[in-house]
């Protein structure tokens, strides 16, 4: 699979800014795999079942958090993810999604919301491609 984009200057760099829980506050979906669900309900120390009666919604493609599209993720805290190291697969892969990546000009309009964009470490096109891939294999209803 061919990295889609290259970022103009300085290749590819991304490391998460410490506190900045700006993307957390985003309108929009919190889609979840079926392992989310299970990592998640570890983490809180429910069952998935019991995790999945309060806080999923399922439909026949898809799960994804309850919460409304406008509202910001009612896991968020003052001190960041309450389900970190457990967040779901759509978080610990922003920025590297296909909507971003495959859009032309997407990884720098991202940049300009997200600071975590241009810092960090270089990154190599392969390891862009695998988690690219990684957020197609995991929601497969949204990127079929
Ligand atoms: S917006 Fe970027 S830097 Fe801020 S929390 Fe999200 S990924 Fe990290
Ligand atoms: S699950 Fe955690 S990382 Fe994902 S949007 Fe909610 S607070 Fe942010």
């Amino acid at each position: 699979m061919p990295v889609p984009e290259r970022s103009a200057r300085g290749g590819w760099r991304f490391a998460c800014v410490r506190g900045c829980t700006l993307c957390c506050r985003q309108p929009g979906f919190v889609y979840l795999t079926e392992q989310d669900v299970r990592r998640a309900a570890r983490r809180l120390g429910l069952s998935a079942r019991e995790f999945e009666r309060r806080y999923v919604y399922r439909t026949p493609y898809t799960l994804r958090l309850r919460k409304p599209r406008r509202a910001a993720c009612h896991f968020l805290s003052d001190s960041g993810c309450l389900l970190h190291p457990a967040k779901p697969t759509q978080c610990r892969l922003y920025p590297f999604w296909p909507e971003i990546l495959e859009e032309p000009g997407g990884w720098r309009r991202e940049a300009d919301f997200c600071p975590g964009i241009g810092r960090g470490p270089r990154l190599t096109p392969r390891t862009v491609r695998r988690r690219l891939a990684a957020m197609k294999r995991a929601y497969p209803a949204q990127y079929s």
